[in-house]
């Protein structure tokens, strides 16, 4: 009765920056609970390693090239899977970038708009277009990455525009949850706490900064991409039927300090 819930069988899943990472994961956990699942990211390369990782481990997954700064890229993705699969019922919004560390008062106009491009317009095109073919259906879930940077502002590292596009995303997916729950569409999102991606790389000195962070964690770690995947394998499920608007904090306890 409760772990049939979780069986994704017949279920089509995209996954935005799904080549790798937290994406990756996600691809993954929605795969293995049964789901047809198409990874969608900016460069096919990525989504071309991400789906041989899946086939390693005995899972099929498609793969798109889409760019979620691209709203008419998106467009044609969604169509495309419209008529190739009568209907998209999972959509994973896990593209993003960081680009850490930059001061507010030094950030470039182009930093400050690729950010929020990505990470913030990106997931509005994504729910818009894809959103709006489940409401059509009238069923559909929905989960957004968010951050502990869209509760928290991160220190020692100065990044306003990446906590700014994390807090925006949360309430956008509250405020899409209001609006789309009469239509039998679900919109949650979750907020990890450091997971050990590539993305993290990307920060300078991060083998200093991570003895700050995991200092400032009660489970005193990083997470694992996993972690946050199992979590959003319980928002698409049918487990997290009564589940709509929640941005699901999965931390170590690093908002509790
Ligand atoms: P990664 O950098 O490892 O992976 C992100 C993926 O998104 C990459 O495959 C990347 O492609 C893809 N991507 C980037 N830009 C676009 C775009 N415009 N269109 C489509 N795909 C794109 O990141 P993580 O796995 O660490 O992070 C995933 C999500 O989780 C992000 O939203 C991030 O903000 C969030 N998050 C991450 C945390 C962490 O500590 N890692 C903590 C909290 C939240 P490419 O490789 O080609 O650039």
């Amino acid at each position: 009765m409760y772990l049939e819930k979780y069986d994704l069988a017949g279920r089509v899943a995209v996954v935005t920056g799904g080549g790798r990472g937290i994406g990756l994961a996600c691809a993954h956990a929605l795969a293995e609970a049964g789901a047809v699942v198409v990874i969608a990211d900016v460069d096919p390369l990525v989504a071309a390693s991400g789906q041989a990782t899946l086939r390693e481990a005995g899972h099929e997954a498609r793969v798109v090239a889409m760019d979620v700064t691209q709203p008419d890229q998106v467009k044609e993705v969604a169509d495309s899977l419209i008529a190739q699969f009568g209907g998209v019922d999972i959509l994973v919004n896990n593209a993003g970038i960081v680009r850490s560390e930059v001061a507010a008062e030094e950030v470039a106009d182009e930093h400050w708009r690729n950010v929020i491009d990505v990470n913030l317009n990106g997931v509005f095109w994504c729910c818009r277009t894809f959103g709006g073919g489940m409401i059509k259906r009238g069923k559909g879930a929905i989960v957004n990455l968010g951050s502990i940077s869209g509760y928290i502002v991160n220190r020692p590292q100065a990044q306003s525009y990446y906590n700014a596009s994390k807090a925006a995303v949360h309430h956008l997916t509250r405020s899409l949850a209001a609006e789309w729950a009469g239509s039998g569409v679900r919109v949650n999102a979750v907020a990890p706490t450091y997971i050990d991606t590539e993305l993290l790389k990307t920060l300078e000195g991060v083998e200093v900064l991570k003895k700050d962070w995991i200092r400032d964690t009660p489970m005193g770690r990083l997470g694992q991409p996993e972690e946050i995947a199992s979590v959003v394998l319980f928002l698409a499920s049918d487990a997290a039927s009564l589940l709509t608007g929640s941005i699901v904090l999965a931390d170590g306890g690093f908002t509790c300090w």
